[in-house]
């Protein structure tokens, strides 16, 4: 075999010498001089084929994207039964498992398991309340739930009612006017929404409700002067498709829990203590009626409430799921992978991008069941077009993955990347699959192409002979699990339809993919694939200008919270609350979408942000990708702009 090996202990003084300097160039990279042969360019598959690809395309997506998988979330049962449909067909490909066991070293496996994202479990969660000398006892998940931002505990104590729980609304509208009883040490209930009209609309907003609605100001507001617990309720009579919803503790969640129980009750079970407790057993919709008028804060002395509560944050595993296609010859330690992530949404976790979707299955057809099956049928084109080649042919290996918890922050392929499978270095080229099923008018987004040298002119070949409308980026950035890689320094190519209307909903279903289309992209991903995998020149890794990063970086955060939306705060203290636009940067989200100098925000996707301190929790939430609602007064009139956001430095 191959004097190119070289002995053990100069590999890893090349190692370290690949991680000072820019690796392609170690002797390491044993890939033999550039080549005298003519330029291997596979062709674009014939008719026949496509249509053959369109129906193994259909049939992976349209399984995939079954709401038998529940929206595929990461750790979940949906999840897992998708991670086991890869493997399934990993293995029905003949292809080897990519991982050791971490248990058993020795044993391989097709699963790389790593923590996915937290979700809240309710260890304990107790209302009940005596009024009357009788003691009444509420049932968790029918008249109530516990709040993801709940504190843990347990509290006895009397009920106070605060109405909207607003500390500064429209026309200087207080819940919590200076005079009236206090807080300190009661539990308070706390109304949905705002001030409305006898219809149930808003008073302050013309569509939906104003920035003053937002939820997790109130509990703030009410912890802050002194309740020990938070009962909070629909509004009712609002005009609102949530009326009836009871969130729950993972819909409604919070960076920091808070110090007290809060949980969430139903209108019935409130009303019917609000009588109670009451000394005039007025309703608790007499009630919202006296706060639609002005605030004012209420003793309930009558009753005796206790709400117990204790929430558990857990980060249940979820796998990758890799395979391996053995590399032949000189090139066999060299690795090109080809990855698509298979989470989704689930039941919308987390990532929705309108909360009245919460709790409705996300089926991600698009995002990224069309990605994995595309992976999954490059797999199968590749294993059986490599068995026809001369079996000496020197080749790369191929490690074809499945990649989880893509959706939480890039957590499954940044874990890769921190455990691969062979050191980084050996890794020559990453292909992502993110979203190839909508194509329509805007051409294919093809980004990384300036993220090794000669790339863009490599890669050529394969966009002329596609009959796909390209738009070639250089940056390796973005938000998918390329992004990962890039930072790892490994050339990436990213393959990306656009975006869409049903991006992030349920309404994200297979009979919106253009399988034509994606047909094609899988085909030129797989030429690029099978290519890059026989290609005698080594890959040298390049930044594009406008990315430097320095030796033995950490892979950079999740792209979460690294966006850019393209403004610069300016001094603002007046009365209306929000954050002044003192200028818009060219070219930026907020410039594409029509943003002004002047322009007061008060809005994010419904959320109140009244300061640039309020604006951050969501502003850090934020994906690249996501189209986010900005409300802003513009000379005083309400306006709304729907801004697509970008990874900073990212070209989308
Ligand atoms: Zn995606």
């Amino acid at each position: 075999m191959q004097s190119s090996r070289v002995p053990l202990v100069l590999s890893l003084f090349f190692a370290v010498a690949a991680w000072a300097g820019d690796h392609p160039s170690t002797p390491e990279n044993t890939a033999p001089a550039a080549s005298t042969l003519p330029r291997q360019v596979t062709a674009a598959g014939s008719a026949d084929s496509l249509a053959a690809d369109q129906l193994l395309l259909r049939d992976h997506l349209t399984t995939l994207a079954n709401p038998f998988f529940e929206g595929r979330y990461p750790g979940s049962r949906g999840g897992k039964l998708a991670a086991d449909y890869i493997q399934w067909h990993f293995e029905h490909l003949g292809l080897q498992p990519a991982f050791k066991d971490a248990d058993d070293p020795t044993k391989p496996t097709f699963r790389q398991p790593f923590p996915g994202p937290s979700h809240n479990e309710i260890a304990k969660q107790g209302f009940e309340y005596t009024a009357n000398g009788k003691g009444i006892t509420l049932a968790p998940g029918k008249d109530f739930n516990v709040l993801g931002l709940s504190g843990n505990g347990t509290v006895t104590a009397p009920l106070v009612f605060v109405g909207y729980g607003i500390t500064l609304g429209e026309d200087g509208y207080s819940s919590f006017p200076d005079s009236g009883p206090s807080l300190e040490g009661k539990i308070a209930v706390i109304l949905r929404f705002e001030p409305m009209n006898e219809d149930g609309t808003s008073k302050w907003s013309k569509d939906g409700w104003s920035f003053s609605a937002g939820l997790e100001p109130k509990i703030g507001a009410a912890i802050r002067r002194g309740a020990k617990g938070v009962i909070f309720v629909n509004a009712p009579g609002a005009k609102d498709d949530r009326i009836d919803k009871l969130e729950t503790v993972n819909s409604i969640t919070s960076r920091e829990p808070y110090e007290a129980p809060v949980i969430m009750a139903t209108i019935d079970s409130v009303d019917a203590l609000v009588r109670a407790a009451d000394p005039e057993g007025r309703s608790l919709l007499d009630f919202r009626k006296l706060v639609d008028e002005k605030g004012v804060v209420v003793d309930l002395p009558d009753a005796s409430v206790t709400i117990d509560t204790e929430i558990n944050k857990v980060r249940p595993l979820t796998d990758n799921v890799g395979a391996v296609l053995p590399g032949v010859g000189a090139l066999a330690d060299r690795y090109i992978v080809v990855g698509a992530h298979y989470d989704h949404l689930g039941h919308g976790q987390v990532g929705v991008r309108f909360p009245s979707d919460r709790g409705q299955i996300h089926p991600g057809a698009d995002d990224n069941a069309s990605g994995t099956s595309g992976m999954l049928l490059i797999a199968r084109r590749i294993a059986d077009q490599v068995a026809k080649l001369p079996p000496d042919a020197p080749r790369r290996s191929i490690l074809f993955v499945g990649f989880s918890a893509e959706e939480s922050g890039l957590n499954g392929s940044r874990y890769y990347t921190q455990h691969p499978i062979v050191p980084i270095e050996n890794h020559d080229f990453m292909l992502n699959l993110d979203m190839i099923g909508r194509l329509g008018e805007k051409p294919l987004e093809a980004g990384g192409v300036g993220t090794a040298e000669g790339f863009a002119d490599w890669l050529a070949p394969y966009f002329e002979s596609s009959s796909l409308k390209i738009a070639a980026k250089q940056s390796g950035m973005g938000p998918s699990d390329h992004a990962s890689f890039y930072a790892a320094k490994v050339p990436v190519l990213f393959l990306f339809t656009g975006m869409h209307p049903q991006y992030h909903r349920p309404t994200d279903i297979a009979a919106l993919i253009n399988w034509e289309g994606a047909a094609k992209v899988a085909d030129m991903a797989y030429r690029i694939a099978l290519d890059a995998s026989l290609r005698p020149e080594p890959f040298v890794f390049t930044s594009p200008s406008n990315v430097t990063t320095t030796e033995g970086d950490q892979p950079p955060p999740p792209v979460r919270g690294r966006i850019r939306f393209g403004i610069s705060p300016g001094d603002y203290s007046g009365e209306e609350k929000g954050i002044l636009v003192g200028e818009v940067l060219p070219e930026t989200p907020a410039s594409k979408a029509g943003l002004k100098a002047n322009d007061l925000i008060i809005k994010w996707n419904d959320n109140r942000v009244a300061s640039v301190e309020e604006w951050m929790p969501y502003f850090n939430a934020a994906k690249p990708g996501d189209v986010v609602k900005v409300t802003l007064l513009r000379e005083g009139k309400e306006m709304n702009f729907d801004v697509t956001l970008e990874a900073r430095g990212g070209a989308r």
